[in-house]
């Protein structure tokens, strides 16, 4: 028998409050979490589960609380890696427990909820959504210092609802060094910059074999560094490692970051470089945040002389100030620096709400006084006037030489 007009009422009724009883779940925990980072990828295939798992397992060894939330809808491969065929989390009233993998690393798939075992599941848009909801409120993450998504590929749904629904989150592209894959990280890079999500770096995977005998590095590809995005920080780069394939595949992962390997100790330098870069970086994207609409501000600053960006970094006389709203620019200015010291710069454009720099050259220590105050720079850009290159930056065609270290 139809259901009654009233009681389609009151069904959507109860859904809509069950939703908003989800959603205030998930945002209570999300204020326990410091850091999330999300790793994304173009394409599939390119090694972006195992560099989630890596850097999560990475992270809790370096005494960080971390939770691992694999939402590959369409394969979730986390459980396979750590090990973890045949577990079940269990729960308690509404909460579902993580499964503690180790000290500090609580992990948490889709793979494990579902019965499906080798069938594939079709999920539609607001299922997934609805889904992401769900693990992130109903399970008892309790407090963090970082919880790592590994995302589908691509720029579906799942990452686009990640970025609107925690706009400070930040994000780890992977890819191997080739046209096809690279052109779709840049697309995500984009489509990042557009929701206003800070870009931590790329992991670059597979660029060369290693040989298992004598471990040389024999490179895979034709065009390594000419298919890279240069306007995003390099990260890392892991080899096509025959023993890291056996160890996923045999569920060994955590073993295998344990040895004494360099692709071992590549990935857990990511950890290093995940914590250093971002000491501030929460505090930062909250700052530019828009309370009112939720949509994203970003103020660049650039260097400028004469209506282009001067290589000049250290005795600069003006700072084009670019705002971005939305993945567009609203307002463009000048300022003045005060006179040139060690730490100066970095502190007064922090003041200035400033989040990205665009410079030519810039030497290391400064570079690293900016990431201490959560602004994300990028060295050497060419001399074209600020609000292109901020432009071509949004657009991810920012194209990036030499660092012209200028001191
Ligand atoms: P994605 O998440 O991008 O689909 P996965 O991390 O699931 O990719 O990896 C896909 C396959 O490639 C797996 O079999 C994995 O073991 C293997 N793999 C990933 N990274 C490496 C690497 N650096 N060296 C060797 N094999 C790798």
């Amino acid at each position: 028998m139809a259901k009654s007009n009233s009681s389609s009422a009151t069904d959507a009724a109860s859904a809509q409050q069950q939703r908003l009883a989800t959603e205030r779940r998930r945002d209570a925990n999300l204020a326990r979490i410091g850091r999330i980072v999300v790793v994304m990828s173009g394409k599939g295939g390119v090694g972006k589960s195992t560099v989630a798992a890596s850097l999560a397992l990475a992270l809790a060894r370096v005494g960080r609380r971390t939770g691992l939330l694999d939402v590959d809808f369409h394969g979730p491969s986390v459980p396979i890696l750590l090990g973890l065929g045949g577990v079940h989390p269990t729960s308690t009233g509404h909460e579902i427990e993580p499964i503690e993998v180790e000290a500090n690393l609580r992990v948490m798939s889709l793979g494990l909820l579902l019965e499906a075992g080798d069938e594939a599941v079709i999920w539609r848009g607001p299922m997934k959504i609805g889904v992401i909801n769900q693990l992130l409120g109903d399970v008892a993450w309790g407090d963090l210092d970082f919880l790592v998504f590994d995302c589908p590929p691509g720029t579906g749904d799942e990452p686009l609802s990640l970025g609107q629904t925690i706009p400070t989150a930040e994000v780890i592209m992977v890819g191997t060094p080739q046209e096809v894959a690279m052109a779709d990280v840049r697309k995500a890079v984009a489509f990042c910059r557009k929701l206003g999500l800070r870009v931590l770096g790329l992991v670059e995977t597979m660029g060369t074999i290693r040989c298992p005998a004598c471990g040389e590095e024999t490179p895979l590809f034709r065009s390594r560094d000419a298919a890279r995005p240069k306007d995003i920080p390099l990260l890392a780069r892991i080899p096509f490692d025959p023993a890291l394939h056996a160890a996923c595949d045999e569920g060994r992962l955590a073993d295998f970051l344990a040895g004494e390997g360099s692709t071992a100790r590549a990935l857990t330098e990511l950890a290093h470089q995940v914590v250093a870069s971002g000491h501030e970086s929460h505090e930062a994207n909250q700052q530019n945040q828009n309370p009112e609409g939720g949509q994203s501000l970003m103020r660049y600053a650039i260097p400028t002389a004469d209506g282009r960006l001067t290589m000049h970094f250290g005795h600069v006389e003006a700072f084009t100030l670019v705002d971005v709203e939305d993945g567009t620019v609203t307002a463009v200015q000048s300022a003045t620096p005060p006179a040139h010291a060690p730490g100066v710069l970095p502190a007064w454009l922090k003041e200035n709400d400033v989040g990205i720099v665009i410079a030519g050259g810039m030497g290391r220590r400064a570079q690293g006084l900016f990431a201490q105050n959560g602004i994300q720079v990028i060295v050497g850009a060419p001399p074209q006037e600020p609000e292109e290159l901020v432009k071509q930056h949004l657009a991810g065609t920012l194209t990036i030489g030499e660092n012209i270290c200028d001191h």
